[in-house]
């Protein structure tokens, strides 16, 4: 074996400063690796930006056991409203499931995405790791001994390996394999709100709601104040992409998501009664992602979204992104970049696979609500078997904990465990 490649990892430069990306550079920093974030867009949280990117979602106990292998779970707990179980309800407002994760593992918490962004960059910045903005990642060459990247504002940046922190549309992920799949538009668009603490309606004590509406799927909690929080997926047959979704305008958007929940007997009414278009937040097309085969090349590799997007219902995407950051890290810390790349990849497949098999399967919870959150909602027939049938499933599974999944939940990375 040469020198080159026993040599370990100093420097990394990560491509994303969403979740992935600062998560993965407060691992390296942890594991003695010097790591510089670069992020495409310039500003922080703009209103448009945060509308954009800003949607609600849920961080399950198993992301924040990834984020305290490297004592950032306070950041998720500082900003984050408990979930305590989730509940299944019809569109005539039968309730069909409550799934709670085991007690002993860390509560499940609600955030804003662009909060959750800000606070891991903010505490990755108490750390001393830099971020810089503006910096579009557009090539990046592999030198065998290190990769120099080349940014949309004409500079250059050498480290000995790349990571690809940069999402669904990953520019990494395209350098890497030019042949690799593009995301696909799923029939959907995504809305979410908070509703300041106008509403009547009771608390629902911690449970976050997903709902079988009768045309839309829709999702809230309401909180003992009487705020809550909502998101909503409309299908729509037409392809839209973000900018085309904000151009419609909220205003627009509030009247048809009124018309879509009207006959539904949840709150979901009152809740899209309460709402001002300025709390509005248009996620825009809800996209897909084919399996990825290829997640590194030479001294590049991928994370979070990149490698494994898994469907927004699934409740997992940053929670699987921390858990990769991590063990990408914990490999890097133990082996030189070629091995790490390898025993990372046989690490993380086969968790991001069964999990993404687990989100599209049947009878889960997690799937029933993505089977409620599709383009083509049940009709009458379906919609009777499904509600009369559901809660039987939840039961007959051991009070709900196999059959949802709450396996998912207790994964836990052991941080001191030497790799390989
Ligand atoms: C509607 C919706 C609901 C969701 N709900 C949940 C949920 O409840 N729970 C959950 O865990 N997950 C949820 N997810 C998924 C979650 O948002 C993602 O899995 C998570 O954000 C992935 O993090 P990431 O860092 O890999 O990618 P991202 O968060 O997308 O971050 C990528 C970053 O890279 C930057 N970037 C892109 N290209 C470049 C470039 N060329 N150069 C430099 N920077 C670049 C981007 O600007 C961005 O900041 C949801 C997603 C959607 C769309």
């Amino acid at each position: 074996m040469t020198a080159r490649t026993t040599a370990r990892t100093r420097t990394a430069l990560v491509i994303g400063g969403g979740i992935a990306g600062p998560v993965a550079a407060m691992a390296l920093h942890k594991a003695g690796i010097e790591a510089t974030v670069y992020e495409a867009y310039d500003d922080s949280v703009s209103k448009e930006r945060s509308s954009r990117f800003g949607g609600g979602m849920t961080i399950a106990p198993n992301g924040q056991q990834a984020l305290e292998a490297i004592d950032a779970a306070e950041a998720v707990r500082a900003i984050g409203t408990p979930v305590t179980a989730l509940g299944l309800r019809s569109w005539t407002g039968r309730h069909l499931a409550q799934l709670a994760p085991p007690a002993d593992l860390p509560t499940t918490r609600f955030v804003w995405r662009t909060e959750l962004q800000e606070a891991l960059v903010a505490e990755a910045a108490r750390r001393g790791i830099a971020l810089h903005r503006g910096k579009r990642l557009l090539d990046a060459t592999d030198t065998g001994t290190g990769v120099t990247a080349r940014f949309s504002d004409g500079s250059l940046a050498r480290a000995d390996i790349l990571i690809g922190a940069d999402g669904l549309r990953s520019t990494v992920r395209s350098l890497i394999d030019p042949s690799t799949p593009k995301p696909h538009y799923a029939g959907m668009l995504t809305f979410s709100a908070s509703v300041p603490k106008s509403t009547e309606l009771p608390s629902t004590e911690g449970v976050l709601y997903m709902c079988f509406g009768k045309r839309a799927y829709f999702a809230y909690q309401i909180q003992d104040d009487g705020s809550a929080v909502w998101s909503a997926n409309l299908p729509h047959r037409e392809p839209m992409t973000s900018t085309e979704t904000q151009a419609v305008g909220a205003g627009e958007w509030l009247k048809r998501l009124r018309e879509a929940f009207t006959d539904d007997r949840t709150p979901a009414p009152d809740l899209l009664a309460a709402t001002i278009p300025s709390d509005l937040v248009i996620t825009g097309p809800t996209e897909t992602m084919p399996p990825i085969r290829t997640w590194s090349r030479g001294r590049m590799i991928l994370i979070g979204d990149a490698a494994h997007a898994t469907p927004p219902t699934s409740g997992q995407g940053a929670s699987l992104a921390s858990e990769s950051a991590v063990e990408l890290a914990r490999c890097l810390r133990d082996l030189p970049p070629g091995e790490a790349f390898k025993a990372y990849e046989s690490l993380r497949r086969p968790r991001v696979d069964r999990i993404l098999k687990h989100a599209t399967a049947a009878p889960t919870a997690t799937s029933a609500a993505a089977r409620t959150a599709t383009p083509k909602p049940a009709g009458p027939l379906s919609r009777a078997l499904r509600d009369a049938l559901l809660p039987v499933a939840m039961k007959a599974g051991g009070g709900g904990s196999a059959v949802w999944g709450a396996w998912q939940f207790e994964h836990r990375i052991d941080w001191d465990e030497r790799v390989g």
